[in-house]
């Protein structure tokens, strides 16, 4: 029997979490709100657990995806805690919404006709240039033409969303910015700005307006918005090792006998694989970091586990032993750029398998 877990374990680091949000805080202007988005369970790390450190920090303006995610976040969040949810509800959900300090974003004039007359909170989503969500240009004109449509509502936000914000130098953010002004002048309604995500809020004030909704720079992915080492890493991956062996040169590793072994060397399997999100794609230039040293990842990576090349490790190794495959050393944004995705994609493809270990 083995005499150590067999799980692979996952990180999350509540202090660099905090970092983080400070960080961002501290770009802000005071009337600014910066609000944490914490949406497919707060990108994968688990929003049980930070949204309400989010909260103990100051966060009290929150964004979910749908009604089943704020349902699920209101058992850890008290009510003064206004939950928004970007795809909005049903009609039938306005009572249920209403008790619970739910706030949904109205994304076109069918919506606003669906909610009218029940004296909601919520918020308008205006298209700027994303044409993926939000009030377009014939929508926005119904409204203007029929601003009693919005009477009954009590609006928080009206909110845009930037296609480009984590590349400074686009000049799609400049002209964004321009029409999200003109557009909320015309519309000529009452109420506060809601503009800028985690690249946003590094673009300047001039994007910052009422609230800031940011998610990526309080995870710690991203990072290339901002000057090196503002954002942190926030977690660690790791999974023990299952067994190790000898192999002569010669002989093939993994699925496919794609990986051939040139110089007899030492292998260990440890337990972590693509249904724990670490991708397929990691075969070409991943590692692990063991004993201090890093070591390759050879052969395809399994759903269940992965195998590292051991021979260079000088450290006596056991079974047992933990392989951190995404931490400081190999952030989720490396990972990313090896494997032709965004840090965004990994983080939230982590999975359920992990051990869930918050420290900090
Ligand atoms: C997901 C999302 C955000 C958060 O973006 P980050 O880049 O993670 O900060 C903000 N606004 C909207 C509308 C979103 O869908």
């Amino acid at each position: 029997m083995q005499s150590f877990s067999a799980k692979p374990v996952l990180e999350i680091k509540l202090d660099k979490i905090k970092a983080n949000f400070l960080t961002l805080k501290e770009k802000l202007d005071a009337r600014t709100s910066l609000a944490s988005v914490v949406k497919a369970n707060s990108y994968g790390l688990g929003a049980d657990r930070i949204a309400p450190y989010l909260y103990h920090l100051g966060c009290r303006e929150f964004y979910v995806t749908s009604i089943d995610e704020a349902l699920d976040l209101r058992r850890h969040l008290s009510l003064d805690a206004g939950i928004y949810i970007l795809h909005g509800i049903a009609k039938d959900e306005t009572p249920l919404a209403i008790e619970q300090n739910f706030i949904p974003v109205l994304n076109s004039m069918s919506d606003v006709e669906s909610l009218k007359g029940t004296k909601i909170k919520a918020s308008l989503h205006i298209d700027t240039g994303m044409n993926r969500l939000g009030f377009d240009n014939a929508d926005l004109q119904k409204l203007k033409s029929n601003r009693q449509a919005l009477q009954s509502f009590d609006i928080k936000y009206i909110m845009s969303h930037l296609a480009c914000g984590d590349e400074k130098g686009h000049p799609k953010n400049r002209k964004q910015l321009e029409d999200f002004k003109n557009l909320v002048q015309e519309l000529g309604i009452k109420a506060k700005l809601s503009f800028a995500n985690s690249g946003g809020v590094f673009l300047g004030q001039d994007y910052h307006f009422d609230q800031v909704r940011t998610g990526a720079a309080i995870y710690g992915i991203g990072q290339k918005v901002a000057a090196v080492g503002v954002i942190q890493n926030t977690i660690s991956v790791k999974a023990p090792i299952l067994q190790i062996r000898d192999v002569k040169a010669g002989e093939t590793v993994g699925y496919g006998a794609n990986y051939l072994v040139k110089t007899p060397t030492k292998l260990a399997t440890i337990s972590v694989g693509y249904a724990d999100g670490i991708i397929r794609a990691f075969e070409g230039g991943g590692c692990a970091l063991l004993g201090g040293s890093k070591c390759k990842i050879v052969g395809r990576v399994s759903m269940d586990v992965l195998v590292l090349d051991v021979g260079c490790v000088k450290a006596p190794i056991a079974l047992g032993d933990m392989a951190e495959v995404l931490g400081d050393f190999q952030t989720a944004d490396d990972a990313a750029a090896l494997t032709g995705t965004i840090g965004y994609e990994i983080l939230t493809n982590l999975g359920q398998r992990y051990k869930k270990v918050y420290t900090g």
